[in-house]
């Protein structure tokens, strides 16, 4: 009955939104019993995933420090039977599970939260404090949901393996460490994930939304995000009296200078078809009115989608920095430009994303899935499809409906990712991420109905 189906399809991805629109389609007929077998697991499971996802929020660790986080991962797969190798890439985890043969399909949830300290005044919040590698006392956070990840990823293997009856071929779940300072997915290719163990035939993930209401689902079927780099500058000057500057060569005005001529790198040297961004987020130089110091640190982030557009940038910041020194006769200046954690543009697979975002579509309701435009955030799971495996990353709605209506009407903002005050509504954020990565996953793989 396509009034029962459609019901039922709505009650698994536990939306607010009204129901899906249109008749029900045969791949929805076909994919119901599928749907109610997750749905019966979940509802036997759901409990235990939320009690993971607060424990998980109240206890988390920086990038490169995920010793307890990875543990837990290790200890959810191990119970269920796959077979788990440890600091993989650091703190990485990978578990395969084999189920006779049939398509590898790896899915990976990432571990670490943020030096931010949370103010969302939640029962389960973090009141988490470490030292970051600077030695800084810091707050720490799940500020980026990545705890939602991994409930979603440990609920994932939860209902593929309670389903194991029902499909063939292999499972590769993997907890990625260090994904917030880009160099976890990096640190675990090189440490032989595609190596030591079964190379997939394709690979998954998913990422909080906090701009979509919980339910609903955004993607692409290609640029996704952006190529992230991160530039370290140190201006050199001479440092003299603060009322004798012709006996020195002031590096703050050199600065200055630096961070306005960036500024031509996107407007004059790009073509405007080519978005770019060069942000100089942090500047630092000088103790006193009347001290003209001999150095300024700035700090920068670069984003980019084209790789020759990245190029183009990266050259530029070194030619005006050089330019502005040499104008002002000042020392060489110091560039840095930190390549091994750059974090490479997300292209999703085209075909595998719309294979997969066919079937949200149709098993999870159209009104619910969203062809998102690309952003200028960034990601390291693109590193996985760089390395010649196809991917498709999407992102997971976490947003109270209400709220998210309000804001829609002029209202106030949601708060964003990595904010203080960001969190997913528990429950209904841990079904819909079992839910669709659980069909998607399947849809992969041999199915035995
Ligand atoms: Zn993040
Ligand atoms: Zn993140």
């Amino acid at each position: 009955m396509p009034i029962k189906i459609l019901t039922a399809i709505t009650a698994l991805a536990l939306t607010a939104a009204p129901l899906p629109a249109g008749e029900p389609n045969a791949a929805a007929t076909r994919w119901q019993p599928r749907l109610e077998r997750i749905q019966a697991c979940l509802d036997k499971e759901i409990a235990s995933l939320e009690k993971l996802y607060y424990h998980l929020h109240s206890h988390p660790e920086l990038a490169f420090q995920e010793v307890q986080t990875s543990a837990r991962m290790a200890t959810e797969l191990s119970q269920l039977g796959f077979e788990v190798t440890t600091k993989v890439g650091g703190h990485g985890v990978v578990g395969v599970f084999k189920n006779g043969p049939g398509p590898t399909v790896m899915v990976r949830a990432d571990m670490d939260a943020l030096p931010i300290t949370e103010s969302t005044g939640l029962p389960y919040a973090s009141k988490v404090r470490t030292r970051d590698k600077e030695g800084n006392d810091v707050g720490v956070m799940h500020a980026c949901g990545h705890d939602m990840h991994m409930t979603s990823w440990t609920g994932t293997a939860r209902t593929l393996i309670a389903l194991k009856n029902h499909w063939q071929g292999t499972l590769v779940f993997i907890g990625q460490p260090a994904e917030e300072v880009g160099g976890g997915a990096r640190r675990m290719i090189d440490d032989g994930l595609f190596k030591r163990f079964p190379r997939p035939d394709y690979c998954l993930g998913l990422h909080c939304a906090p701009n979509l209401p919980h339910g609903h689902i955004g993607y692409s079927e290609g640029l996704l995000l952006g190529n992230v780099d991160t530039v370290d500058i140190t201006v050199k000057g001479v440092g003299g009296h603060g009322s004798a500057p012709h006996l020195t060569v002031d590096p703050i005005v050199i600065a200055a200078r630096i961070v306005l001529d960036l500024q031509t790198l996107v407007s004059r040297e790009r073509n405007p078809q080519d978005p770019a961004v060069v942000t100089v987020g942090s500047i630092h130089g000088g103790t006193k009115h009347n001290i003209i110091p001999s150095e300024v640190k700035l700090q920068l982030t670069v984003r980019s989608f084209k790789d020759e557009v990245r190029q183009g940038l990266l050259e530029g910041i070194q030619r005006i920095t050089k330019a502005a020194a040499l104008a002002a006769k000042a020392p060489e200046p110091i560039i840095r430009i930190e390549i091994d954690d750059w974090c490479p543009a997300l292209y999703n697979t085209p075909e595998l994303a719309k294979k997969t975002a066919t079937l949200f579509k149709n098993v999870l309701g159209k009104d619910n899935i969203h062809e998102v435009p690309p952003i200028m955030g960034g990601e390291d799971f693109s590193r996985y499809g760089r390395a010649g495996v196809p991917i498709f990353f999407y992102f997971l709605g976490t947003a109270d409906p209400a709220k998210h209506a309000a804001w829609k009407k002029g209202g106030p903002a949601l708060p964003g990712m990595h904010s203080e005050f960001y969190y997913p509504i528990p429950q209904p954020t841990i079904r819909a991420g079992v839910t669709s990565m659980s069909v998607a996953v399947l849809n992969l793989l041999k199915t035995v109905d």
